[in-house]
């Protein structure tokens, strides 16, 4: 009999992956965790009942909500993950020689275990000396940040969703956005995922009111993941000053998915994705 793994993107749309195991799977003091194995996409890590990253597509995710602000920025020495514990989007951060240092700010300690143990792939940046791991909340590691010494050029927010109860839903609030803006130095870009707008827009209007509201300029962008529900999975920055939509550097070294033109047509929007867009 077939184990397939379902995931409900709304109360009337449901994804299945079929399951040839479950790896591993525990209850830690933020979520549940579980690490399958997919016969289409290979190794995944749930939380929550939500996929979160698969061995099969997650470079499009990760390489997507790196590299189009670090690419986008002139010099990004300080780079802030907040969340992050598969590990995946440092590993895609730490490929840029400019970036100096990195620390990522991740809740939950049995992620990076598990990610250590069942995903080498996305781990193979945290021996790199040049990221350090903390363990604790990114709104309050955030708030805790008071110094000129401790401001970043580019901070990206790579969590669990906002809905429901999870530990993601505190890095969706405008006081978030607030501590983020003064966590940034002069010039400084943020971005945060904004979700599958054909099953929440109200994340991607939420977010970008309280963006246009606090920052010079808010951008939006999209790529196709197939793992989240809808294909169209959304990205949305504030930034102090660099056009996002436009890359200053060539990337050294091959990506699977990011190129200067898919980086440049990711902010072409389509009008039902326009429309979902609040201008403060
Ligand atoms: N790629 C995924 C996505 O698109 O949704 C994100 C994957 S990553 C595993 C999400 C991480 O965010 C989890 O490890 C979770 O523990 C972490 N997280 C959630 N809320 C957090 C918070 N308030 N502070 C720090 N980390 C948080």
């Amino acid at each position: 009999m077939a184990l397939w793994f379902v995931e409900s993107a709304s109360a009337a749309h449901k994804l299945q992956w079929k399951v040839t195991r479950e790896v591993y799977s525990v209850e830690s003091s933020f979520q549940h965790i579980q690490v399958l194995e997919t016969e289409q996409f290979g190794m995944a890590l749930v939380l929550d009942g939500i996929m979160q990253t698969t061995l099969g597509d997650e470079f499009i995710y990760h390489e997507m909500l790196a590299l189009v602000p670090l690419l986008s920025h002139p010099d990004p020495k300080r780079v802030l993950i907040i969340g992050g514990g598969d590990g995946g989007l440092s590993r895609e951060v730490l490929r840029l020689p400019e970036v100096q240092s990195v620390v990522m700010v991740e809740i939950d300690p049995e992620v990076v275990d598990v990610a250590r143990r069942f995903f080498p792939h996305h781990t193979e940046a945290f021996n790199d000396e040049r990221l350090r791991i903390v363990f604790a909340d990114g709104a309050n590691f955030l708030q805790s940040q008071a110094t000129e010494a401790d401001k970043f050029d580019v901070i990206l927010v790579d969590s669990t969703d906002p809905e429901g109860d999870g530990p993601g839903r505190f890095l969706y609030t405008s006081e978030f956005h607030r501590d983020v803006k003064r966590a940034l130095n002069d010039g400084g870009v943020y971005v945060q995922h904004t979700g599958a707008p054909f099953f929440n827009p109200e994340v991607l209007g939420m977010v970008t009111e309280d963006v246009h509201r606090k920052f010079p300029l808010c951008q939006t962008y999209w790529a196709s993941v197939p793992s989240y529900p809808g294909g169209i999975f959304t990205f949305t920055a504030g930034s102090m000053g660099p056009d996002l939509s436009k890359p200053l550097r060539e990337l050294p070294g091959e990506c699977r998915w990011y190129t200067p033109e898919i980086h440049r047509l990711a902010f072409s929007l389509p009008p039902y994705l326009q429309k979902l867009i609040v201008r403060g």
